[in-house]
């Protein structure tokens, strides 16, 4: 594990107990051996078609969910380790943004009092803590007049901004969004892009962004990752992955992109829905909906092998269909 790296993680699993009426219980799979790394002012994106995990990672990454085992290390500490101090510091440092922002908005406090609350708790006198609200409701579009208002009185896109300015107030160094804009109409979600990154430069963040979205993401991160069924099968630097991507599941989501130039249609590249995670295929987990699946995909799962320049993938057949 790069112990440089401001948050990381290594082999991470994580699964979950269902059941349903009728039927026993069973054991969903969202995370198997999960590992990666978040440099200090890096961006960082998260990939993946619905199910396949990139939530609870980034709740586990934000120490909000614990995983089954594997590590999460902030800078270079397993967040087991941290002391009590420490831990608060991680906690206030390491901020998460949600798609919907109303359900971590306390809905009888104003939002003035709710964006203000880590300034309370370090102790900042009243007048500073004004003064804070004001700088931080300014740099995400609010105004001051705003801070008098119920969460309930806002739209979704101003909620987000609410939500980004609470994260914000605890001066953090780690923010990890999850879909942040997915709820939100196009034009409000480039608003709320356009401000994350700005925040980005302002207070030098390093972030965690999950979506669905490939095309935000290509727009916003240095680096992504492609999830598919709990494990991660792709990484690599954003223009990278765009210009030269090494897997076939990579290859169909981009396909799936409105507009860009692609060579063949989604429907070419991916077969079948996605499999439920309550019963992950044998071999690569993509092989089912693979079109150039092999015996040999069926059987043996591929490891993720590292290419030059940070780029890695996990498939069988990746240099002799990508050179
Ligand atoms: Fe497709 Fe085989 Fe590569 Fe999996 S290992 S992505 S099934 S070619």
């Amino acid at each position: 594990m790069n112990t440089l790296s401001i948050l990381s993680a290594a082999d991470l699993k994580k699964t979950f107990r269902v059941s349903s009426q009728g039927h026993s219980t069973r054991s969903l799979t969202a995370l198997d051996q999960v590992s990666l790394r978040l440099e200090a002012g890096e961006t960082l994106g998260i990939a993946g078609e619905s199910g396949c995990g990139k939530s609870t990672l980034a709740k586990i990454m934000a120490g909000l969910l614990a995983p089954d085992s594997g590590t999460v290390c902030y800078k270079g500490t397993p967040l087991s380790e941290l002391g009590r101090d420490e831990g608060i510091i991680f906690r206030l440092k390491t901020q998460m943004i949600f798609q919907d922002p109303f359900s971590s908005l306390n809905p009888r406090m104003r939002i003035g009092d709710s964006i203000s609350e880590p300034f309370k708790i370090a102790g900042m006198a009243a007048p500073q803590q004004r003064i804070e609200l004001e700088r931080i409701m300014a740099s995400v579009g609010l105004s001051l007049e705003a801070a008098n208002r119920f969460p309930d009185e806002f739209s979704g896109g101003q909620r987000q901004r609410i939500g980004i300015a609470r994260a914000l107030a605890a001066s953090p160094e780690i923010l990890i969004a999850d879909e942040p804009v997915s709820s939100l109409d196009i034009s409000i979600q480039a608003q709320i892009i356009n401000i994350l990154l700005q925040m980005k430069c302002d207070f030098t963040l390093s972030m965690m962004i999950v979506s669905h979205n490939l095309l935000i993401l290509r727009h916003i991160c240095d680096r992504i990752i492609i999830m598919y069924l709990g494990a991660v099968v792709e990484s690599g630097p954003a223009a990278k992955l765009f210009s030269r991507c090494r897997h076939p599941y990579t290859e169909a989501l981009i396909a799936a992109i409105p507009g860009l130039h692609t060579t063949a249609a989604k429907s070419e590249l991916l077969q079948d829905d996605l499999p439920s995670a309550l019963s992950i295929p044998s071999g690569c987990r993509f092989h089912p909906r693979c079109r150039h699946a092999v015996d040999r995909c069926r059987h043996e799962s591929p490891t993720l092998t590292d290419y030059s320049d940070g780029h890695s993938t996990a498939c069988h057949l990746s240099n002799s269909l990508y050179g």
